[in-house]
This record gives structure tokens, sequence and C-alpha cells, in this order.
């Protein structure tokens, strides 16, 4: 089953040349989710061919433009299409208050389907779990209330072995009892549930991390995953005006990736004042070696075996 993330924005503040705000795709087992939706989601996700009706979950990091002014026209679009299924929309509560208050552009009453909302909670906690996925949140540093995500994997039922319900000829509540984790006794001989089952493949895991400046507390939370996406406004040159705005550094996002020993850093949310983005990859390279850049369009897949597939 899929673990994939998709780049649909990559610049901050404003689009600029093939660099749309701050939205990405991450679908696990099939399942999309949107975090943010900057101005122009909509296009990025007809250009990438997204299957934009099968998102059910939107997760908005903060309430600063770039990462959800496509909001809007996104639920407009659900209905003219006519879409009849429930959303739910994990953001700061005061984005439910503008959707729901006499000036809003959209009329939650009319759209044909119901938004849910959740509250991003103010500490660090589990905010969706279904079978196979749980998203927490990660507290990041910025001028306003910003959240983090971070998406595991869960391990999903034991596989018992074919050759063990042969062997100890096993009825269905045997096979039960031990895909449920328990040991299997045999007229008083204990066989252990390692020696009947089939070794799960370890979770997988992804962590967004945007808008924030260099901020250590997060380490703890994205120790060894597998991805990290954290943001990169600024390069070194502007080191100051990064902390002032609560931004970070290329160089910043390499040390936090090295400091939670991630196995890959992908860095994006750069300032338009970046054009040629190679510099920024300089940069970080010698504090981080395995940093990839954001791109729009861009999608890597966190396989089985915890190897990385990027495709542009
Ligand atoms: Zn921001």
């Amino acid at each position: 089953m899929n673990f994939k993330i998709q780049i649909l924005g990559s610049n901050s503040a404003i689009p600029y040349f093939n660099r749309f705000n701050t939205a990405q795709i991450i679908t696990v087992h099939n399942e999309p989710y949107l975090i943010d939706c900057g101005e122009g989601t909509q296009i990025q996700m007809r250009r990438y061919a997204v299957k934009y009706s099968k998102i059910n979950n939107i997760f908005i990091s903060h309430l600063h433009g770039d990462h959800y002014f496509g909001l809007f026209g996104l639920l407009s679009t659900y209905k003219l299409n006519s879409r009849n299924k429930a959303l739910t929309i994990y953001s700061d509560p005061k984005l439910e208050k503008m959707l729901k208050s006499e000036f809003s552009p959209i009329n939650l009453a009319e759209l044909g389907f119901d938004v849910f909302f959740v509250n991003l909670p103010k500490n660090d906690q589990v905010i969706f779990e279904n079978k196979h996925l749980s998203i927490k949140t990660i507290n990041l540093k910025h001028g306003i209330d910003t959240k983090g995500f971070l998406f595991e994997e869960k391990n999903g039922d034991l596989n018992i072995s074919k050759d063990a319900i042969l062997k100890y000829k096993l009825s269905i509540d045997q096979i039960l009892s031990v895909k449920a984790g328990n040991d299997l006794v045999i007229n008083g001989k204990v066989i252990p549930n390692k020696n009947l089952t089939l070794k799960l493949p370890s979770p997988r895991s992804f962590a967004f991390c945007s808008d924030t400046a260099y901020h250590e507390p997060i380490i703890k939370s994205i120790k060894n995953i597998d991805l990290l996406y954290h943001e990169a406004t600024y390069c070194q040159d502007n080191t100051e005006k990064a902390a002032e705005v609560l931004h970070s550094t290329v160089i910043q996002a390499a040390t936090i990736a090295q400091k939670a020993n991630v196995k890959q850093l992908i860095i994006g949310h750069f300032s338009s004042s970046i054009t040629n983005l190679n510099l920024c990859l300089a940069e970080a390279k010698p504090v981080f070696d395995n940093t990839i850049l954001a791109k729009d369009g861009l999608t890597i897949e966190i396989t089985r075996k915890h190897e990385l597939i990027v495709t542009e």
C-alpha cells in the first residue's frame, strides 16, 4: 500500500513563476489528505491529476493567506460538482468562525455537504486516526499559532503464516487469536506468536513543518522519520530577516534534519527573492547531504523498504 507525498506549491507569500503557494497531498493507503491550500491549489490539482473529489480531510497549518486562500475556491468547486460527502477541516478555530460569519465568501449551509471542523490543540497531540495512519500536531514557532503535522503509518494486523496453519491444523478461533498477537497453546505446549506470524514491515513516517523559525523543540517529534518537509524561506544572507519574521533559513532547516536524524529532508516555502534554488541546495548539503528541493509537481514515494522514489 502506498505512502506518497506530492508537492503542489513551493513558494512563500505570493505565487511566483512555476512556484505556487503551499499545498501538499499526502496519500496513505490510497486515501489522500490535503495539507494547506494556498492560492491556485485547484489549478495545481488539475495540472498534476489529483483526484480532489476523493479528499475528505484538509489540514490547515495556520491562517496566513498563502496557506489557505485557495480553500474558498475549492469549497465552491465542490458545491458546483454536487459533492455530497462530508469534509473535515482541521485548523485554528478562527477559520470556522470566519466561514460561519455573515461576511464569509462561502455559505456553508448552501454547499450541499457537511463540513466538520476540528480545532487544532494547544499541545502536540493525535488529531486523526484510522486503521492505517495517525496524524499528530507539532507546535511550531511563527508569528501566529502554527502547527506541523506528523503522519505515522500503523503496523496493521499481524499476518499468520500458511505453514503454521497447516502444521498445527489451526481453527478459525485459533487463527484470530494468533492474529491478535497471542501465543498458541496446544496440549499444554506454548508456541510463541513470533513463530507463527510473518514479520510486519516497519511503519513509514513523514512530517510537514511549515512555517517556523529555527525551533529545536520539534526535534523530539520528528526523530528518525523517513521524510521531513521543513520550510526554508531564506538563504544564509537573509539570516537576520528570517529571525525577524519567524521563518527559517536553508541551513537552519538542514540543521534540524541533521539533529533529528531523519532519512531525507525536503525544503520549500521559498522566498520569491530566491531565483536560483540551486544556491539553497548548495547551502543545505554540507549540513545535511540528503536534502532535495521542493518543486511543484514533485512526488516522493516511500516504499515498504523505506526507499524514497522521487519523481518530477
Ligand atoms: Zn506563515
